[in-house]
């Protein structure tokens, strides 16, 4: 599970970067990297400036700590959202930037990958070459479909579509436009060897709810996405094209009917359904399995797990009983919005004028050059990733992040010892998993290469394809191939944190171990409550709700108590029923148990680095500093991780389709810390005070 929100829009730009990171927040208005190394910010410690003191902070502590931010703050035409850390996240974009740009100097020799990225980059910047192509690139493609003669040849098509573009545990994608999804990592069952999970997909709309709301929002958006599928499919040269929508969008409305909930989604003993490749005629009859299979090169994978049966018995059912000729329209759709970004100009606009202002509300998109970037962070992310760390990441900044780790691991094991109702097995299996816990700080140890992806100047469209089917055969031939622990599933100038349950292991990229999130310079203090709630939050992943179901090696083993799964659901349920009275819209609450996993990270979070700040203390008080109390700066640092503004499309899609809270509300999870009562002096009465036996405790 990662620490933070990315943004839908960034689950389906991984092929064709038009709706960029509408939320991601990642990249620079400006392009300078000549400027590349200026200092984002001089002030070593909470942003006092930001603090809005006419909000008091037992009403509502993030718009105290971030008010007057929020205040000044504009959202850019070509953004969904800005956050507080927008710096931070603009500089390493620059950086990466200036990194592309050195390689596209070096007229390095073929093959390497400093011209890679210099030949992915440039040709995406060519949109002259792109518009003289027209729709040539597309052309065999949709040859390819045209001719489809039967649900066999279907079956065959549809195998071919499968990517490795969705991840459960992790990254936690459960969006893919293909019928479905393949995510290859370490076996529930076996941990020590990789195993195929096959996800739900066939949507292009982010989420279910899209299809399914009775909300004006979503009944206002199904309505444009019609007319937006009618337009790219006359863009592309098909006649009929408003019947033919209508199909297409009448086939994934009956797909998302069928779909999974994503609050059901992360629940693991659901999702663990093993099916041999054999099974599935039966399991799930319509589609020809064989085929499918066939076309997607696995026809040697035995076995499956399924992460979401009913979904995939319906999806193949429909394959069955709907007209093949409508499949082959869904098929043809989904190629040309999948690719719009490296198609004509008229193609990528439509698709961002769907995608970017009627979903996510941004009136512009951002430059080229900076979804240029994106590009090549997607596809050559380590190769970016591996001079980016060399560039940015010193020892000593590493070595500073390592001790905030131990301390905050050490108070981890102090509270897990002192829970009066885990039993005396299932604390020990609890410590057993802190000892095998790989944290990786900054960068890998080992560096995915990309000798076998070919990359062309001149060839933008076949760049992505090749890219999206060399990651994909990447992913297959480690199928059933021993596990290696220690691979991240980051790049190093991400801004982010992840914990990866089956591998037992988190990652923590150079590029969020930076101002505001950490700062060496800074106040202990600020440095816990900011980056060390961070990292309390991916180490309790290892005990929450998903990661309770996997044991110190990875392996799905129900290692806990029937008594101590009861009480750990008690209390969690308070917390699901505390994130369900938050009301973002009149007509949207936030999903208590979609968030759930990420909630219990955020208290526990911040619990174990209060702890972790207390221990390096030594029993002496902390420095005050900019005339706030230490603990008062940890509490801010804190809910200063979270300042952002939002467009409200932009917000409607985060609540309905990702399991992150928005940031307001993580950062009123203070609100269950004792701590922050007395920092505060927060008293009966104010908005966000809770009587002590109902603030929720979870570790
Ligand atoms: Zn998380």
């Amino acid at each position: 599970m990662k620490f933070r929100h990315q943004n839908f829009s960034s689950l389906r730009v991984t092929l064709c970067a038009l709706v960029v990171l509408s939320l991601g927040f990642l990249f620079a208005r400006a392009y300078a990297p000549a400027n590349a190394d200026v200092p984002a910010k001089t002030v070593h410690g909470i942003q006092v400036a930001n603090i809005d003191t006419s909000v008091v902070p037992g009403d509502d502590f993030y718009h105290y700590a971030n008010g007057e931010w929020i205040k000044r703050t504009v959202i850019p035409p070509d953004r969904a959202g800005m956050g507080v850390f927008t710096t931070l996240a603009d500089l390493t974009n620059k950086r990466t930037a200036a990194i592309i740009e050195e390689a596209a100097k070096q007229k390095a020799a073929a093959g390497s990958d400093s011209r890679k990225i210099a030949d992915l980059y440039n040709a995406y910047m060519d949109e002259a070459g792109i518009e003289a192509k027209g729709l040539a690139p597309l052309k065999p493609h949709l040859d390819a479909i045209a001719a489809i003669k039967d649900k066999h040849e279907l079956a065959h098509e549809l195998g071919e579509t499968l990517r490795a573009d969705v991840d459960a545990l992790n990254n936690t994608n459960f969006h893919t436009p293909n019928l479905f999804g393949l995510w290859v990592a370490p076996g529930f069952n076996d941990s020590e060897h990789y195993a195929a999970y096959l996800l739900q997909g066939g949507i292009e709309l982010p989420d279910r709810e899209y299809y399914l709301s009775d909300a004006a929002s979503m009944k206002d958006a199904r309505t444009k996405y019609v007319a937006h599928v009618a337009a790219m499919l006359k863009l592309a040269g098909f006649t009929d094209t408003d019947a033919r929508a209508k199909r297409i969008f009448d086939l994934e409305h009956a797909i998302a009917e069928k779909h999974t909930p994503l609050a059901e989604n992360e629940d693991i003993h659901k999702a663990n359904n093993t099916w041999k490749a054999a099974d599935f005629d039966a399991k799930a009859p319509g589609l020809e399995w064989a085929e499918y299979f066939r076309g997607a090169g696995l026809s040697q994978q035995k076995e499956f797990t399924v992460w979401q049966p009913t979904a995939f018995t319906a999806e193949s059912a429909l394959v069955a009983s709907q007209p093949l000729e409508t499949w082959k329209d869904w098929l043809a759709y989904h190629l040309i919005a999948e690719y719009a970004g490296v198609l004509p100009k008229a193609l990528a606009d439509e698709n961002f004028a769907f995608f970017g202002k009627t979903l996510f509300g941004t009136p512009q998109q951002r430059p080229r050059w900076q979804r240029g970037v994106f590009v090549v962070d997607r596809w050559l992310g380590d190769a970016v990733g591996k001079i980016y760390a060399a560039r940015y990441f010193p020892p000593e900044a590493k070595a500073k992040a390592q001790e905030m780790v131990a301390n905050i691991t050490a108070a981890f094991r102090k509270r897990i010892e002192a829970l009066p109702w885990m039993a005396a097995a299932t604390k020990a299996e609890a410590q057993e998993k802190l000892n095998t816990l790989y944290v990786g700080i900054g960068y890998p140890e080992h560096w995915h290469e990309y000798t076998a992806f070919e990359v062309k100047a001149d060839d933008a469209f076949g760049n992505l394809w090749r890219g999206s089917l060399f990651e994909y055969h990447r992913d297959v031939a480690r199928l059933g191939k021993p596990v290696d622990r220690k691979e991240w599933s980051m790049s190093p100038q991400t801004v982010n944190a992840v914990n990866l349950p089956l591998q037992n292991g988190l990652n923590f990229p150079a590029a969020i171990l930076q101002p505001p999130f950490f700062d060496p310079k800074a106040p202990d203090a600020v440095n816990y409550g900011a980056i060390g709630s961070v990292i309390g939050h991916e180490i309790s992943h290892t005990f929450d709700s998903e990661g309770s179901a996997f044991d110190s090696k990875g392996r799905v083993r129900n290692w806990w108590t029937e008594a101590d799964l009861e009480h750990f659901n008690a209390a969690t349920a308070k917390l699901a029923a505390q994130y369900d009275t938050y009301k973002p819209f009149p007509d949207l609450s936030i999903n208590g148990k979609q968030t759930l996993a990420e909630n219990i990270a955020d208290v526990a979070g911040i619990a174990a680095s209060y702890d972790g700040y207390c221990a390096s203390l030594g029993g002496k008080p902390g420095p005050e500093q900019q005339g706030f109390t230490s603990d008062q700066q940890f509490f801010i640092a804190f809910a200063q991780d979270y300042g952002s503004k939002t467009r409200d499309a932009a917000l409607r899609a985060q609540v309905m389709g990702d399991s992150h809270s928005p940031g307001q509300y993580r950062a009123a999870t203070v609100r269950n810390i004792d701590a922050w009562y007395d920092a505060f002096k927060v008293k009966p009465g104010e908005k966000l005070y809770l009587a002590p036996q109902d603030r929720v405790r979870i570790w």
